[in-house]
């Protein structure tokens, strides 16, 4: 998955971007509320977490401007401790949920986690599922009738993608841009490889192969 961080405090910004990191996330980090309102719709982000005091432009009005083009992208909003009001005005501008700062890094993963599930159709669900498996995103293994299987970091990343995307068609191009941030090269090359290691952990029929196409996790007879 994809993150965006929008966050002007460089210090808050260098710790978040370190524990996303190990949380599995690719994150591309802005300070400013212009630059923020430029990447936010040119790349396919699958979350935004958005500070509200920035330079350039305030964080809500480029969350307000973000909802008016269309952009449907699950937003986290951070603000100050103890103002309601920016809660409020936040939730009204299109955030998604929101976190006060300071906050416990392990309460952001869960918001992360769980506005994942719900932008991807699983609301009721406190933990990952799809095709008889479990992910198991704190330890970064996969459950499957009660045996964990390990996984490198790659793998958990990818199978965590093609878990909130059960059923749909991939190409390895997509699958590059949301797991890969805007600094690393993509090599859609290595997306076959991990496909194949994962096969070989979870079994062939897991993902399907379209020829020039993509990838399909837990398609028809999986
Ligand atoms: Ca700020």
């Amino acid at each position: 998955m994809r993150l965006l961080l929008v966050e002007d405090h460089v210090p808050l910004a260098d710790e978040l971007m370190a524990a996303l990191g190990r949380l599995g996330y690719a994150v591309d980090w802005v300070a400013d509320g212009r630059d923020a309102l430029y990447q936010g719709t040119v790349e396919p982000y699958d979350l935004v977490i958005l500070d509200l005091g920035l330079p350039g432009v305030p964080g809500l009005e480029v969350l307000r401007q973000w909802r008016a083009d269309s952009l449907s992208v699950p937003v986290l909003v951070l603000t100050a401790r103890g103002t309601w009001s920016e809660r409020i005005e936040g939730l009204k501008a299109g955030a998604d949920d929101y976190l006060g700062k300071p906050f416990h890094p392990e309460e952001l993963q869960l918001r992360i986690q769980a506005l994942l599930r719900r932008a991807h159709g699983m609301p009721n669900q406190p933990q990952l599922q799809a095709a008889g498996l479990l992910l198991d995103e704190a330890r970064q293994c996969v459950i499957r009738e009660g045996v964990h299987i390990t996984l490198t970091c790659a793998e958990f990343r990818l199978l965590r993608y093609f878990m909130l995307h059960s059923g749909q068609l991939l190409s390895k191009n997509h699958l590059a841009e949301h797991l890969y941030d805007g600094e690393n090269e993509r090599d859609s090359n290595v997306i076959e490889v991990h496909v194949n290691r994962l096969r070989g952990k979870l079994g062939k029929t897991v993902i399907e192969t379209r020829r020039g196409q993509g990838y399909r996790f837990a398609g028809v007879g999986t």
